[in-house]
């Protein structure tokens, strides 16, 4: 499901897009109005006590708008790790009781995003870039762990940071 074609600067930040908003408020509205108003009047015999009836009808409303706003969610967050918005969509929308979500939080892959020096795709968890050994994450020159840029010493092996070459990230910015 990987297609890099559509993670062109989609800069962004909403991760909920409107439309999904829209129709979730819309479904929420017409579940609602379902219960309320359509269901009432074709049963003859009393329903059940309001209060049940109050928590039964707002549960099914929040989640039909549920429903919508993971759909929405996926068309956003897929792109962001180059698997394929449609299809996961899709995958959301059709299997029953949110199994689709599940299962697009069960494969989905790590954050793409582009190496600073060479544009390649590269993984949220790359230390390096495969391309170029740009240094995309400061690490440790002793046991190869991330270590946070303002450490002196790493916090797993004790090693003395500031002993390590220069990173290449750093290299750059001082040029
Ligand atoms: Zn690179
Ligand atoms: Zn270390």
């Amino acid at each position: 499901m990987r297609d890099l074609k559509n993670i062109a600067g989609d800069d962004d930040a909403r991760l909920i897009p409107i439309w999904s908003i829209v129709i979730a408020i819309a479904a929420f509205v017409g579940v609602e109005y379902y219960f309320w108003m359509v269901l009432p009047d074709q049963r003859h015999h009393p329903g059940p006590p309001l209060g049940f009836r109050i928590y039964f009808n707002l549960s099914w409303g929040l989640l039909a708008s549920l429903y919508f706003l993971m759909v929405g969610y996926v068309s956003k967050d897929a792109p962001r790790r180059s698997m394929s918005a449609r299809f996961w969509m899709l995958i959301c929308f059709v299997m029953p009781g949110g199994i689709g979500a599940v299962l697009y939080f069960l494969l989905r892959q790590p954050l793409v995003s582009r190496c600073p020096a060479c544009s390649t795709f590269v993984q949220s968890d790359f230390h390096f870039c495969p391309q170029c050994n740009y240094q995309l994450i400061p690490s440790c020159g002793n046991c190869f762990r991330s270590v946070r840029a303002t450490d002196q010493f790493c916090t797993r092996c004790g090693h003395e940071l500031a002993a390590d070459h220069m990173p290449a990230r750093l290299r750059v910015i001082g040029d």
